[in-house]
C-alpha cells in the first residue's frame, strides 16, 4: 500500500519548493516489501543548474555577510529542526533502505542533529588570525569559504552521509547543493523541511535527488568550487578524474572491505557479541563493515563455529520491527548483486551459514558465512555490500597483518584481544583510515576516512571542516 502523505512532489531550490522540469515522479520501493512506498521528484540536468545557480547567489549574497557566530546559531536552530523530525526520518530511512529501525534512529534519527550542532561549535573558531612577519608588518590569516560544495551521497547511511558533509561546510560559510540517490529521495526532502524552518537563508542548501546523470552534471558544474563525495570507488575514481581535469578539489568517502583481526588471544565471547555491530551492521550495507575475519589457525574451527553460530541465530525480519537484526536489502538490483558474489564463493569455499533468499516478499538475502577462504578469491577482495562473510585462516602475526594489508582498500577494521597494548599494537599496523580494537564505532571528534581505493581525505572532527575552507594571507607592513 503506498503513503501518499509521503509523496515529495516538488524540489528544494532557492529555499522554495519547485516542480522538476520534467515533471516526472520516481517510485520509491518499500525494501521489505517490494511494493511502491510513495513517489519523489528527481532533477535532471536543468534542475541541477538552477540548484547551482541559486546556490551561488546565496554564497555571494546574506550568506556571505554573516559573521561565523551567526552562522553557527542558524546551524544550532537547524540541529533542532533536524532533532524533532529525528522519529520519523528514522523510520522513513529503514522503509526506504531497510535499515534495523534501532540502527536508524541512531544514525539517520540523533546523529544528524548531533553533527550538526558540533560543527556550530567549530563555527564559532574560525575568527581571522593575525601572524608577525619576521620582516616586519604582520599577516593576517583567514579562512575563508571554499564556495559552492556539490554534495553527491548514497542511499546506505542517508541522512549521516549528508549531514557530515552540509553541517561543516555552512559552519565554514560555503552553500551547498545536495544530490542524493532516488532510492533515498524521501527522507533527503526531511533536511531541506528542516533548513526552511530553522530559517536557513534561501539557496544556502539546495536539496535535489536524482540519478547518476544529475550527479555528473553537477559534479561538473562550472559554478561549483568544491565536491564531496560519498559512494561506490567506481563513482569516486569517474568524478575524481573529473575533478583532477577542473583542479577542483574533492573528497572521496568510498569502499571498503576490512578486517576483523581475531589475534590468538581474543575473547570470543566478546567478539561474538559485536559480531552483527561491528561485521554487518545496516544489513551487511555499511563502507566500513569488518566483512573479512581473520582466524589464527590455532583457534580457526573455534573461530568459525563461533562466527556461524552467531550469524544463523541472527533475526531476519521487517526493519521496522524492533526484534529485527538484519533485515532487507536495498533493492532488487542489490540482491542479484549479493547472490551472485554468493554463488560465486560456493565455487572454491565452504558455505557455513545462510547463502540463500528467503521465500519472502522484499529485497531480503539470508545473513552468509563462508569459511576456508582463500584471501585472494573474489568473495575476500570484492566488497559486496550485503550480509555476507568469509572466515580466513594465518599463521603468525606477520601473517596476519599481510593479509590484512593485502586489500584494494583500506577503510575501517577492528583487532580483536584481551591485552590493550598487544590490540593496540596489531592496529597501528594495519593499513587502513580507522581501526578498533575490540569494538568499532565512529566517533565525531575523529577523522574519518580512508586509505588506497576507500578514498581521499576526512570527515568528521576538525579534520572534517578544513575541505570547505581555504586560507587566504593578507601580508601588511
Ligand atoms: P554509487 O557510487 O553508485 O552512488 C553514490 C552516489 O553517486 C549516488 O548519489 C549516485 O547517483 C551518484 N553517482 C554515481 N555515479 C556518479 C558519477 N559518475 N558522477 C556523479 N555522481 C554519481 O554508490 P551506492 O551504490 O549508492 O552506495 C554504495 C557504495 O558507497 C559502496 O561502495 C559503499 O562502500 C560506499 N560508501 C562509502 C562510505 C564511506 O564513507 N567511505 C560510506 C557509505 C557508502
Amino acid at each position: 500500500m503506498t503513503a501518499p502523505e509521503l509523496d515529495r512532489p516538488d524540489l528544494y531550490i532557492d529555499g522554495e519548493w519547485a516542480a522538476p522540469a520534467d515533471g516526472t515522479a520516481h517510485e520509491v520501493i518499500e525494501a521489505a516489501t517490494g511494493e511502491t512506498l510513495a513517489t519523489a521528484a528527481l532533477a535532471n540536468a536543468d534542475d541541477i543548474d538552477r540548484a547551482v545557480a541559486a546556490a551561488s547567489r546565496a554564497l555571494n549574497g546574506p550568506w556571505a555577510s554573516l559573521t561565523p557566530a551567526e552562522r553557527a546559531r542558524l546551524l544550532t536552530a537547524f540541529a533542532a529542526e533536524l532533532n524533532a523530525r529525528r522519529k520519523e526520518t528514522a523510520a522513513l530511512v529503514s522503509r526506504e533502505n531497510g535499515m534495523p529501525l534501532a540502527l536508524s534512529r541512531l544514525v539517520n534519527g540523533s546523529a544528524p542533529a548531533f553533527i550538526a550542532q558540533y560543527y556550530a561549535g567549530l563555527a564559532e573558531s574560525l575568527d581571522e588570525e593575525t601572524r608577525p612577519s619576521p620582516t616586519g608588518g604582520d599577516t593576517v590569516v583567514r579562512r575563508e569559504p571554499v564556495g559552492v560544495v556539490a554534495a553527491v551521497t548514497p542511499w546506505d547511511y542517508p541522512q549521516s552521509l549528508a549531514i557530515m558533509k552540509i553541517a561543516p561546510a555552512l559552519a565554514a560559510g560555503c552553500t551547498v547543493v545536495l544530490k542524493p540517490p532516488p532510492e533515498t529521495a524521501l527522507d533527503a526532502f526531511v533536511l531541506a523541511d528542516a533548513a526552511a524552518a530553522a530559517g536557513l537563508p534561501a539557496g544556502v542548501l539546495n536539496v535535489v535527488p536524482g540519478g547518476r546523470e544529475a550527479g555528473a552534471r553537477l559534479v561538473e558544474h562550472p559554478d561549483v568550487d568544491k565536491v564531496a563525495f560519498t559512494g561506490s570507488t567506481a563513482a569516486g575514481r569517474a568524478i575524481g578524474e573529473v575533478a583532477g581535469r577542473l583542479l577542483r578539489p574533492v573528497t572521496l568517502e568510498l569502499g571498503g572491505k576490512s578486517v576483523s583481526l581475531v589475534a590468538e588471544d581474543a575473547d570470543l565471547e566478546l567478539f561474538a557479541s559485536k559480531l552483527l555491530d561491528v561485521s554487518l551492521p545496516n544489513n551487511g550495507q555499511t563502507c566500513h563493515a569488518a566483512t573479512r575475519i581473520l582466524a589464527p589457525a590455532s583457534r580457526y574451527r573455534e573461530v568459525v563455529d563461533v562466527v556461524t553460530e552467531t550469524v544463523a541465530g541472527l533475526t531476519v525480519g521487517d526493519p521496522l520491527d524492533r526484534a529485527t537484526q538484519v533485515g532487507p536489502l536495498v533493492s532488487a538490483v542489490q540482491r542479484e548483486r549479493v547472490l551472485s558474489h554468493i554463488a560465486r564463493g560456493t565455487d572454491y569455499a565452504k558455505l557455513t551459514a545462510g547463502g540463500g533468499a528467503p521465500d519472502r516478499p522484499g529485497w531480503f538475502v539470508e545473513p552468509t558465512v563462508f569459511a576456508d577462504v582463500d584471501n585472494s578469491s573474489s568473495i575476500a577482495q570484492e566488497e559486496i555490500f550485503g550480509p555476507v562473510l568469509c572466515v580466513i585462516p594465518y599463521r603468525g602475526e606477520d601473517e596476519a597483518i599481510a593479509l590484512a594489508n593485502d586489500s584494494e582498500y583500506g577503510l575501517g577494521g577492528v583487532v580483536w584481544s584481551d591485552d590493550a597494548e598487544h590490540g593496540l599494537a596489531l592496529a597501528r599496523r594495519i593499513r587502513t583510515g580507522t581501526v578498533g580494537v575490540n569494538h568499532y564505532e565512529l566517533h565525531i571528534n575523529a577523522p574519518f576516512g580512508g586509505v588506497k581505493a576507500s578514498g581521499l581525505g576526512r570527515e568528521l572532527g576538525p579534520e572534517g571542516i578544513a575541505p570547505y575552507l581555504v586560507a587566504k594571507s593578507i601580508y601588511r607592513r
